[in-house]
């Protein structure tokens, strides 16, 4: 499939102003980096010929739920869908890794619930230096001994996600959580980690996040790589009054623009900045969702699925999700005020 210039475009800035800053910051780093970017590039070389070869696309990138288990209850979590805690077993945790590294895959978003309780996750992870490992975490576990992990692993980039300031975090996530979260930013800092951070933008802080006393003098916390999400309807809570209306999405984007013409930190807008990439990338066409019984799905916001890798291998998932999702609408089209339908053609 041929690259847009929009979507090189973009890239080329996350590697501007999140990696490189951070490569040059020591030799080790740049030696560190050199070496990843040596193997994820031959991945992405091999994967860009596989795609050339076969009429469904394998994605270069996957969002894995490796469990529904966290050790908080924030408000309207949307991992909160299953009855019982489900943890996608070990073995299938290798598995698809190996088998997406055999097809050229090497960026993996790894989110959860909480990903940081998944047994032995640093371990497994470091099997695979040639991948690129986002973790999305509540920075609950991030400790002095988590950071040293992390700072021989420069393939496993912590994003630790929070509402803003310590009213709006503390409001959703519970009493004492901004505190803690900032009290992981520092450690990471100081053990000179490349990571980032994670805003969940609702209807109830978008007003507070454009607010810059609110971020306090922390913000960007050090990170060199910032999320900004819109709130999604979804899980066993949704709350529709939660996503922002047409006009405060509107409002908040030309914010958000104006705020990273000027900010050091690579910063992101979900779904908005979909109109950069050409669009939504789901159902294969950038990424795939796995929850954490196996099944794959479009995106991890639209929880249909009938495939599972268990049953059968991963590149058979991809090809059946593939042609299910070319037969049928698209989940979302008969919702109202959904963000990702602004960006559909
Ligand atoms: S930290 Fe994340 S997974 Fe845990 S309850 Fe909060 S939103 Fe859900």
């Amino acid at each position: 499939m041929r690259k847009s210039p929009n979507r090189f475009k973009y890239n080329l800035r996350i590697f501007r102003r999140a990696f490189l800053p951070w490569a040059l910051s020591s030799p080790r780093h740049l030696w560190m980096a050199w070496n990843l970017f040596r193997k994820v590039r031959k991945k992405y070389k091999f994967n860009t010929q596989l795609q050339g070869n076969l009429d469904y696309p394998i994605p270069h990138s996957f969002v894995l739920s490796l469990t529904s288990d966290c050790n908080l209850t924030c408000d309207h979590c949307y991992a909160r869908v299953y009855n019982e805690i489900k943890v996608l077993p070990k073995q299938a945790l290798e598995g698809i890794l190996e088998q997406a590294s055999s097809l050229g895959c090497f960026f993996f978003v790894l989110t959860g619930g909480e990903p940081m309780l998944y047994p032995d996750l640093l371990d497994i992870l470091d099997n695979h230096s040639d991948s690129l490992f986002i973790l999305i975490t509540n920075g609950t576990k991030v400790s002095e001994d988590v950071a040293k992990k992390l700072s021989r692993s420069p393939n496993i980039i912590p994003v630790i996600s929070l509402e803003g300031g310590l009213e709006d975090t503390d409001k959703r996530r519970g009493v004492g959580v901004y505190n803690r979260i900032m009290n992981a930013f520092d450690i990471l800092q100081k053990n000179r980690i490349l990571y980032g951070f994670s805003i969940t933008v609702t209807s109830e802080n978008f007003e507070q996040l454009q607010r810059e006393e609110v971020f306090g003098e922390k913000y960007p916390y050090g990170a060199r790589l910032g999320c900004f999400i819109e709130y999604i309807p979804t899980g066993r809570s949704p709350d529709p009054g939660l996503s922002l209306s047409p006009a405060q999405r509107r409002s908040f984007r030309q914010w958000f623009l104006s705020l990273r013409e000027k900010a050091n930190t690579y910063l992101i807008h979900f779904p908005g900045d979909e109109e950069l990439m050409d669009n939504c990338r789901e159902a294969g066409k950038g990424f795939i969702h796995i929850n954490p019984e196996g099944y794959i799905e479009s995106c991890a916001l639209i929880p249909h699925s009938k495939y599972n890798v268990a049953e059968m291998p991963l590149e058979v998932c991809l090809k059946k999700l593939y042609i299910d999702n070319r037969q049928c609408a698209h989940l979302y089209e008969t919702l109202e005020n959904h963000p990702c339908m602004n960006n559909r053609q």
